[in-house]
């Protein structure tokens, strides 16, 4: 290809609304460009590279086993009104009327779909299992859509469905897909690690995220480097240490109740009284699904929501208003677990709270708090369950050494989904014995522009992207930086001849600068840049870069053969880096 026949809208400024390298670099190196909140258009060179990303996931998933489809992007309410998740999806979800009245969505995923199209198809447990999917547009109406193309309103999903006699056959293909997704991001030269995700309320036994740990990521992620374990944050279950808690507050009486003026938060609290935060017990008032819930956690601990939902087996969650407070007798700022409840409030003890320890809580009455409340025997009419945030340090739930704490991108889920959609749409086959029998599934994503944007969050530097050859727009740039008619027609010979061997050239044949052309390439991010320019025409030496590293070898030109030689050792080079990569 030549940069003069082809759309090359680069530029040296940062667009003003975007806040991350991958945003400002996409924009700037002529890949896509803005349409409207969360829209983008994309342009030759960042199609190639979404093309590139979606061949690479097509691949791996054929190559697992799992059959491509594609379904409406449209979706009739009556789908979703099934599954139920027409009244729960709010508003992510794009909907619209038709000329008929009829109400549709743009489909945010296709589990109702992808049920509704395969269950007259399955019969008999002879045709199970199977892997369906489809690498389609998704729309969600995003709350925050931002950071460019990570989170967008329109975007490109690749979407898998496995349905399964039973829960073993579920296991294998969830395996499988587990390491088809290792093998997917390491050929895209992404580098990832699954972590054990929370699987919602909604059934569903096991899920893994696959995450780019990246400090813009909006995921957080507890890490052990000693044992490998990975959660995300809202999986990852507290063990509680608090034994120290003891020594601190041995010298208080139990329940001595004291003036604390105005101090309603647990800093506040715990500045008046000179103890630690850890010392005092934090109250939670919330309301979940209309019913009053009263959570009390360590006051050095925040909620983990996700862990509490589960628990409650509910999605909505919000704090309780004044009036609600007012009606259950509880004092704001001063609310304490030795109260006697109105019997409607359900009462949950956080479990890193020790029953036999006495703690600073609340007294139930305006500016005063009982120095030493120990919950004993007589708590044990609430709830104790964890839920509480981990932090950085925390012990790993597996071997106990200290967690490390890091920030994550989510590109990829794998979900066991059980009988959720298959129950709701009545999926059932004839088993060995003749019997029928409800299927079991499991949910696959990968969101392909997000894993565009995490690959150039992983792999810039000042001056640009530098991409992985397996996703590049075009793995060679050639830069000619030649005047004179017979000198550009010495190049075209060695562009049409290394193009005609197989090489994906882009020639930068452009009437501008070298300067220009050199800052392109690096924008752009072609991994390897052929330069033919003055150091050719005086001693037939051409610079080969590979644009990653910086290492710049100097080959002596014979003939365009030796010089497609040379460029296909790098070339190969780069590719076995990404496949050794693929092996480990
Ligand atoms: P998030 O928590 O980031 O909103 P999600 O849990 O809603 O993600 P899934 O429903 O599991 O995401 O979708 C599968 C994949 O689709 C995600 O792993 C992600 O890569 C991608 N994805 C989801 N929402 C968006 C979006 N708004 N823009 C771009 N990609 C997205
Ligand atoms: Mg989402």
């Amino acid at each position: 290809m030549k940069a003069s026949s082809y759309l090359v809208p680069t530029a040296k400024e940062d667009p003003q609304d975007a806040v991350v390298a991958s945003h400002k670099l996409m924009i700037r190196a002529g890949l896509v460009r803005k349409s409207s909140a969360g829209l983008y258009f994309y342009l030759p060179l960042g199609l190639k590279i979404l093309r590139k990303i979606e061949q690479i996931v097509r691949e791996e998933m054929d190559r697992s086993g799992a059959l491509e489809f594609q379904l409406p992007i449209l979706t009739p309410a009556d789908f979703w009104k099934v599954s139920g998740r027409w009244d729960k999806m709010g508003k992510e979800m794009f909907r619209l009327k038709d000329r008929h009245d009829n109400e549709n969505c743009l489909g945010p995923t296709h589990e109702e779909s992808f049920c509704n199209l395969v269950k007259p198809m399955l019969k008999s447990y002879k045709d199970l299992p199977i892997n369906v999917y489809q690498i389609h547009t998704k729309f969600r109406d995003e709350i925050r859509p931002r950071f460019g193309v990570i989170r967008s309103r329109e975007f490109t999903m690749k979407d898998a469905y496995s349905y399964h006699i039973d829960d073993e056959s579920l296991d294998k293909t969830y395996q499988v897909m587990r390491s088809t997704y290792r093998s997917i991001f390491k050929r895209m030269g992404l580098s990832t690690i699954p972590v054990q995700a929370d699987s919602g309320n909604m059934g569903g036994s096991a899920s893994e995220e696959f995450m780019v740990v990246s400090p813009i990521g909006e995921e957080t992620l507890m890490i052990c480097k000693s044992c490998g374990y990975n959660g995300n944050i809202e999986k990852t279950p507290l063990i509680s240490h608090n034994t120290n808690a003891k020594s601190t507050l041995a010298e208080f009486s139990q329940s001595d109740k004291t003036s604390t003026p105005n101090a309603k938060s647990i800093s506040e609290v715990s500045t008046t009284l000179g103890l630690q935060d850890k010392d005092c017990i934090k109250a939670l008032a919330l309301v979940s699904d209309d019913k009053p819930i009263l959570v009390f956690l360590l006051g050095d601990r925040e909620l983990n929501e996700a862990k509490l939902r589960n628990h409650l087996k509910t999605n909505e969650l919000r704090p309780m208003g004044n009036k609600e407070l007012e009606k259950y007798n509880l004092v704001p700022g001063f609310i304490g677990p030795q109260a006697t409840y109105h019997s409607d409030l359900t009462v949950i003890l956080d479990a890193s709270i020790d029953s036999n320890l006495g703690y600073v809580a609340g007294a139930n009455e305006l500016d005063y708090h009982y120095r030493s409340v120990v919950m004993g025997k007589s708590h044990t009419q609430f709830d104790s369950i964890d839920c509480s945030l981990t932090r950085k340090n925390d012990p790993c739930p597996n071997c106990g050494t200290g967690l490390d704490e890091e920030k994550g991108i989510e590109v990829g889920h794998i979900f066991k989904l059980g009988q959720k959609y298959t129950e709701a749409f009545d999926i059932k086959v004839l088993d060995q014995n003749g019997k029928t029998k409800i299927l079991t599934m499991g949910c696959y994503g990968i969101g392909v522009n997000r894993c565009m944007a995490t690959i150039i969050e992983q792999c810039n530097d000042e001056k640009g992207i530098h991409w992985p050859i397996t996703v590049a727009p075009f793995e060679i740039a050639l830069v000619s930086i030649t005047k004179a008619k017979e000198d550009t027609a010495k190049v075209e010979k060695i562009y049409q001849e290394l193009v005609s061997k197989g090489l994906d050239v882009f020639w930068d044949d452009r009437d501008l600068g070298p300067g220009f052309k050199f800052k392109d390439s690096e924008l752009i991010g072609f991994p390897i840049r052929i330069t033919i320019g003055k150091a050719f025409l005086e001693k037939a030496e051409i610079s080969i870069l590979v644009r990653k590293t910086g290492e710049e070898i100097l080959h002596q030109f014979t003939d365009e053969k030796s010089l497609y030689d040379e460029v296909l050792k790098i070339r190969t080079q780069l590719y076995q880096e990404l496949e050794d990569n693929n092996h480990e």
